[in-house]
C-alpha cells in the first residue's frame, strides 16, 4: 500500500521518532505549524476516526494526554490544539488516521479564523435529531 504513515511505521522512511509501542507511533510533523508539532498515528492502516479498530483508537488515547503533556512543556507552550482531519474537505492530505498536537503560545494568531455563526430558530433540534436517529 502507497501510505506515507505505514512506510514511517514500518521503518521505510525516516522520520523525527517521539515515542513507539506496539500499537502507536508518535513523530515530529515535517511541515510544523508551531515548535514541537507532533503528529499521533496508530500504526494500523485506518482512514478515519469511524473505520479504526477500537484497540487503535483507544491505544492512541492512552498515550495521548503524556505526549501533549511533554510536547507542551518541551516547547513552553502556554496550550494546545489537538486536531484531527478527517476526510479531504476537512483538510485531510494523508489518508492515515493521525492527531495533531499544535502547541500554542498566547496570541500566536495559529487558528485566528474561527467562523462561529448562530442556527435560525428550530434548526439545531432537527440537526440534533437527524444525527440521534442514525446513532
Ligand atoms: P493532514 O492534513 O491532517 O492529513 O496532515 C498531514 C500532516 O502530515 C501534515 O501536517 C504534514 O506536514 C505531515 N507529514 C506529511 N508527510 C510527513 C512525513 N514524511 N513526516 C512527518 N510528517 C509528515
Ligand atoms: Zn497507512
Amino acid at each position: 500500500m502507497d501510505c506515507i504513515f505505514c512506510k514511517i511505521a514500518a521503518g521505510q522512511i525516516p522520520c523525527s521518532k517521539i515515542y513507539e509501542d506496539q500499537e502507536v507511533l508518535v513523530i515530529l510533523d515535517i511541515g510544523p505549524v508551531s515548535d514541537g508539532h507532533t503528529l499521533v498515528i496508530p500504526k494500523e492502516h485506518c482512514t478515519k476516526v469511524h473505520n479504526c479498530s477500537s484497540q487503535s483508537l483507544s491505544a492512541v488515547m492512552t498515550v495521548l494526554p503524556k505526549i501533549a503533556s511533554a510536547v507542551a512543556e518541551a516547547v513552553g507552550a502556554d496550550g494546545y490544539n489537538i486536531l484531527c482531519n478527517n476526510g479531504r474537505a476537512a483538510g485531510q492530505l494523508v489518508e492515515h488516521l493521525h492527531f495533531h498536537i499544535i502547541p500554542r503560545k498566547t496570541g500566536d494568531g495559529v487558528f485566528n479564523h474561527w467562523p462561529a455563526f448562530k442556527y435560525p430558530q428550530g434548526k439545531a433540534e432537527k440537526i440534533a435529531e437527524e444525527i440521534r436517529a442514525r446513532l
